[in-house]
């Protein structure tokens, strides 16, 4: 792996990735090594809920500064750099702007699953995922291309739509609608945060709004530069640059961008990482700008991929994270609790509408598996309905 800076996985430096400061002076691997070390065994701590008693209220960053500070690393040359950029590296994990918008002690509610991290999917991509399960459904079940605008529930009532066979009502953007007797909403926090007010009817209970609120969906932007030639040998050690934070961030929002990685089966291509309020700004440039700046510091590309999560409208960001001062478990509970009927003396059909996606998982939430995993729940509550 030859990479810019440091993988974003990277738990410590390994003798393949470099550093380099503003001046173009490459900072010591075994320094880095030993920050990134302290940093990943100052995070475990926060996962493992192995945080003092003065660490527990404090948000991410905080607790981090704090518990850095207290180490020799901290006074060695270069030291604090190094840390900050590692802070920068764990917003892509967080998806957050800054890690002092992320709560320090809720983050042990998040589970890893077991065995080696990759970054990366198979030559398939998700597509392969998504043909496995595909195959199991008739064709024609899956209609796209046609957004939902709204979700009308509790429709069978007295004096409410008295010819109403079915309880909810789905009517789309282009004017269909569907009418249903379950439906379960998989939408991102992003899209119900940008949403929520105009996509319900009734609106939904204030325990779901308030979770849709103080829950945290930051955004994580990829930039792929791609190049003519294998970047093998041609690249590195040079014009590298590693970061310092500027309060005139709109002018500098690329100095956010944690450092450009190789990619698993591209060799010609670069990924690099973007989070936060400068991701969104980035969102907004023009392709030929984004590749100018990057141009700065790699030589010339041949084409450029850039994503734009926080502004797509299907998606409004990336994932989830539980902001400081927020109950995570209570929040993704009421985000996954199903609608009740607001009179359920009569009968009604239960479990109208349900709520699946990343954010409804309490241990799984960020990850494509906890969105796969709370799918399957909600199929599971409606199979539990009917059975008993
Ligand atoms: C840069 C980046 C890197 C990531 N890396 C990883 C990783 O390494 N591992 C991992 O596990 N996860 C990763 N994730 C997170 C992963 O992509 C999400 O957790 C996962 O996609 C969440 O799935 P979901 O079904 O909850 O939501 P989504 O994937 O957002 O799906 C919601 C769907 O609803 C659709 N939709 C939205 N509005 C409407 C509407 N009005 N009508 C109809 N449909 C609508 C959207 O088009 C979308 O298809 C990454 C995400 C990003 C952005």
């Amino acid at each position: 792996n030859i990479n810019l800076l440091l993988p974003w996985d990277s738990r410590s430096a390994t003798p393949q990735d470099y550093f380099f400061k503003e001046d173009g002076k490459q900072v010591s691997t075994k320094l880095v090594d030993q920050v990134c070390s302290h940093f990943s065994k100052l995070t475990d701590k926060a996962f493992d809920d192995e945080l003092k008693h003065k660490h527990r209220k404090l948000s991410l960053g905080a607790y981090l500064d704090d518990a850095f500070g207290e180490s020799p690393l901290a006074a060695k040359e270069d030291g604090q750099q190094v840390f900050e950029w590692c802070k920068r590296n764990e917003c892509t994990d967080e998806a957050c702007s800054s890690l002092y918008e992320v709560s320090a002690s809720q983050i042990s509610n998040y589970s890893a699953l077991e065995g080696d991290f990759f970054n990366t999917l198979g030559p398939g991509g998700y597509r392969a995922v998504l043909d496995v399960l595909l195959t199991d459904l008739p064709s024609g079940t899956i209609q796209c291309s046609a957004p939902v605008k709204s979700i009308r529930w509790d429709l069978v009532r007295k004096g409410h739509c008295e010819n109403q066979r079915y309880p909810v009502q789905v009517v789309c953007e282009n004017g269909q609608s569907f009418e249903a007797d379950h439906v379960i909403v998989t939408v991102s926090l992003g899209v119900l945060k940008d949403k929520v007010s105009t996509m319900f009817e009734p609106p939904l209970p204030s325990t779901k709004l308030s979770a849709i609120e103080n829950l945290g969906f930051g955004i994580v932007d990829k930039i792929f530069l791609f190049f003519e030639k294998s970047l093998f040998y041609s690249l590195f050690p040079k014009n590298g640059k590693s970061w310092e934070p500027d309060c005139n961030w709109k002018k500098t929002w690329f100095k956010k961008i944690t450092g450009f990685d190789t990619v698993a089966r591209h060799p010609t291509a670069l990924c690099g990482w973007i989070t936060g309020r400068e991701a969104l700004y980035m969102e907004n440039l023009q392709d030929s700008e984004i590749r100018d700046t990057c141009l700065r510091y790699v030589p010339e590309v041949s084409k450029t991929l850039i994503s734009r999560w926080g502004s797509d409208s299907h998606v409004r960001g990336s994932y989830t994270f539980i902001p400081d001062g927020v109950d995570g478990v209570k929040a993704h509970k009421a985000l996954a609790s199903p609608l009740l009927p607001k009179d359920e003396s009569r009968g009604r059909k239960h479990l109208q509408v349900l709520f699946a996606g990343e954010a409804t998982h309490e241990n799984f939430y960020t990850t494509t598996h906890g969105a796969y995993l709370t799918g399957v729940r909600e199929a599971e509550r409606l199979i539990s309905y009917y059975a008993d």
